[in-house]
């Protein structure tokens, strides 16, 4: 029996910031897999705000999302049945045919992982690419050393509030900057960074980050992990240390533009300075995936690592749960449960 799928499909590419119109919600069904295929229930997808720049048709480091046609993204399913000796009804599978709710594919496509270590959504989270990025960024882009005082912006995210907490328990001093009072209250609380910033309500972030830097009895920071750009960006220049590292993660304020975005206009400090500033993408720390794993892991199992999510329910809030990681609604790790 052909069972059901639902699929979220990109209709036309967003002009800025994107719309509901620019996507559909499609009915599909699938068939019993095919020679060599597995068939996959989708229990949790998640959202990246990289797909943002999935959808404009321009050059990138992955290729654009097809008009018409289901998008992609990082998942875990179960399978439900299968053709590839490789896998049973049962295992659970990461893969990134999200965006849907099930689906017959190659095994190639999938890769198992351990359901009884940790909870399947951990694999979308602090144990799969989030982890990396915040892992990878701070330890081996950012080369985190002894002593640094650390800057994260979005703190509050999914890879922020990793990359807060692995500092955290490395010992350093943090601040974070994350929008609105309770996102502060969180970093402050719950993740007990030692300087907070709610950017919406400062007139001026370079100030407020000058704030922060003298209240911890710091000169300045010494490592910057950027998530936003913009701002963010040009206040942790102003209160860098000579020789920091800046690690570039991503530039959220940057994403929906739809013109022109004018660079921080105090960039020549990076010479003054002597700043490193390093762009990076997590696929490309891969050989770091054990030890992300046994760190991630470990951490977990002691108490020690909070895995902040904002769970949407169905499919048919994928879109929503996509949205709101521009407009302050989430926090930590946005997922979408399917199954
Ligand atoms: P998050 O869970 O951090 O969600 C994005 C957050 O960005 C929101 O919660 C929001 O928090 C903040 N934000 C949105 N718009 C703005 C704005 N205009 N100014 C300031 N803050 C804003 O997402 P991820 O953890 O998935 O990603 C975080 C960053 O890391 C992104 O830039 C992403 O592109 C990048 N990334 C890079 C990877 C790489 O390999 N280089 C891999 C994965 C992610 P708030 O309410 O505080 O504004």
């Amino acid at each position: 029996m052909p069972m059901q799928s639902r699929e979220v499909r990109l209709v036309r590419r967003p002009q800025g910031t994107p719309v509901p119109e620019d996507f559909a919600l499609a009915v599909t069904e699938v068939g019993a897999p095919g020679e060599g295929e597995v068939q996959v229930r989708n229990l949790f997808m998640a959202v990246d705000p990289a797909m943002r720049g999935r959808m404009d048709d321009a050059p990138s480091y992955v290729p654009p999302f097809v008009l018409d046609a289901a998008m992609e993204g990082p998942a875990v399913g179960e399978v439900v049945a299968s053709n590839d000796p490789a896998f049973a009804p049962g295992d659970l599978v990461f893969h990134r045919l999200g965006w849907r709710e099930a689906f017959n594919a190659p095994g190639s496509a999938l890769q198992k992982r351990d359901g009884s270590a940790l909870p399947p959504q951990a694999y979308l989270g602090f144990a799969g690419m989030t982890g990396l990025t915040a892992y990878a960024g701070l330890l081996r882009v950012g080369g985190l050393k002894p002593g640094d005082v650390v800057f994260v912006s979005a703190a509050s995210g999914g890879v922020g509030s990793l990359v807060c907490q692995i500092a955290k328990l490395k010992g350093h001093k943090v601040i974070g900057s994350a929008g609105g009072a309770h996102k502060a209250a969180y970093l402050r609380d719950e993740l007990g960074l030692d300087g907070v910033i709610d950017y919406k309500a400062e007139p001026n972030l370079t100030k407020a980050l000058a704030r922060e830097v003298k209240a911890i009895g710091a000169k300045g920071i010494d490592l910057y992990f950027d998530n936003v750009g913009g701002d963010h960006l040009h206040a942790a220049l102003a209160l860098a240390n000579p020789f920091a590292r800046f690690a570039i993660c991503g530039m959220i304020s940057q994403y929906n533009a739809a013109g022109h975005v004018s660079p921080p206009r105090n960039l020549t400090l990076i010479m003054g300075k002597r700043i490193r500033m390093e762009g990076f993408i997590a696929f490309d720390h891969h050989d770091l995936d054990q030890h992300l794993v046994a760190d991630m892991t470990a951490w977990h199992k002691a108490g020690l690592l909070k895995a902040s999510e904002t769970v949407y329910d169905g499919i048919d809030q994928a879109l929503s749960a996509f949205l709101g990681l521009f407009d302050g609604r989430n926090l930590g790790r946005t997922l979408v449960r399917l199954g």
